[in-house]
């Protein structure tokens, strides 16, 4: 079912979901659904699962360089089936500008439609590890507007190349991201904003934002967004912090601030155990508070380990 169905069908009660990152090449699966089983006490309508961006890795031959290859982090789509299967949920997987020819695109979004996913989440993808900024992939899409038109034009039954005669378009709801503390690479809050409402004109039917900690930052985007005409559901995207690392790691990966009152907690404590559990209340508080200004769902970001997700959610669900 869509994201937006789920949204009509809960009659303004807030939903729980979370994201997930497939595991590693090599690594179990049974590891994911240990940490998927624990919240599905709470109903998640839908769960997200995100795709990494490929890596170059450079082969030595005595000593010497000898090639590089493009090594891809396998799973998004076989993960989705796979929980889709065992749990009987919607998944959304990501689909990604970077590393996708258009053509590639096309063949994932067939698979994706003949797996009976609805929905699918449009997104650049993050920049690859040796790049300062996002690089075109040849053959690809530069901004997720482009892949949201892409996807649009699929769900009209408008492939890339001739196909003769279409009898079973796909009817992809689009999910797309947002950014209360602007994109990094926009001038302002005010542009990225105009950016998302391109996105949406251009078929995305919700939003999903990036992590933030200071609920007013939210507040404050879902109010320009309306008064810019963006009337699409925009979900908040809430991450726990967890370890006394985040404090550096977050605003430098995600460009975000952290509230002085919650860096006081973290530094108060003596243990990682202590630093989780703040974590926990921070989001349990900030949960409540979203949970008051009535958001259509909130969505976890789990970073592969539920436990945390499962104590800040038995408190809200
Ligand atoms: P875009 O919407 O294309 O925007 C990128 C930048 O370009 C913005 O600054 C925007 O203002 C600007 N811009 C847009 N259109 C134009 C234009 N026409 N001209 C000039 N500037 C323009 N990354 C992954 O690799 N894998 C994931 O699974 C993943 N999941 C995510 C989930 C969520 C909810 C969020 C918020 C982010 C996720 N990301 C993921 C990170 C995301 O790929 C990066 O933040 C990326 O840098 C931007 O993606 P976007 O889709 O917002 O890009």
């Amino acid at each position: 079912m869509k994201v937006t169905d789920h949204l009509k069908n809960a009659n303004g009660k807030t939903l729980f979901s979370f994201e997930i990152i497939p595991p590693k090449k090599g690594k179990n699966i049974q590891e994911l659904y240990n940490n998927i089983d624990p919240l599905m006490e709470f109903n998640p309508p839908f769960i997200d699962v995100t795709t990494s961006r490929e890596e170059y890795i450079y082969i030595e031959k005595k000593g010497l360089f000898d090639r590089k290859i493009t090594r891809m982090r396998p799973g998004t789509l076989g993960i989705c089936a796979a929980i889709k299967h065992k749990y009987e949920v919607d998944t959304i997987p990501h689909v990604l500008c970077g590393g996708f020819t258009k053509e590639e695109t096309e063949y994932l979004l067939v698979d994706c439609h003949y797996l009976g996913i609805d929905n699918v989440m449009a997104l650049r993808g993050d920049t690859m590890p040796h790049q300062k900024y996002f690089e075109q992939t040849k053959g690809g899409h530069n901004y997720a507007t482009d892949l949201v038109q892409q996807i649009h034009k699929l769900n009209k039954g408008q492939y890339l190349h001739d196909v003769e005669e279409v009898d079973n378009k796909p009817d992809f709801c689009i999910g797309v991201a947002g950014y209360p503390e602007k994109h990094i690479e926009s001038p302002s809050l005010h542009s990225d904003l105009l950016r998302l409402k391109e996105k949406v004109d251009a078929g995305a039917d919700y939003v999903v934002t990036q992590m933030f900690f200071d609920n007013q930052r939210y507040f404050e985007f879902v109010k320009m967004a309306r008064e810019m005409g963006i009337t699409v559901p925009i979900i908040p995207g809430i991450k726990p912090l967890a370890i006394e690392k985040h404090l550096q790691l977050l605003p430098q990966v995600f460009k975000i601030d952290l509230p002085e009152a919650l860096i006081k907690e973290v530094n108060k404590c003596d243990t990682n155990a202590q630093i989780r559990q703040v974590g926990v209340e921070w989001t349990i508080q900030q949960s409540k508070e979203l949970l008051d200004f009535g958001v259509p769902v909130l969505h976890y970001y789990s970073m592969g380990k539920s436990d945390n997700i499962k104590a800040i959610a038995s408190q809200l669900f």
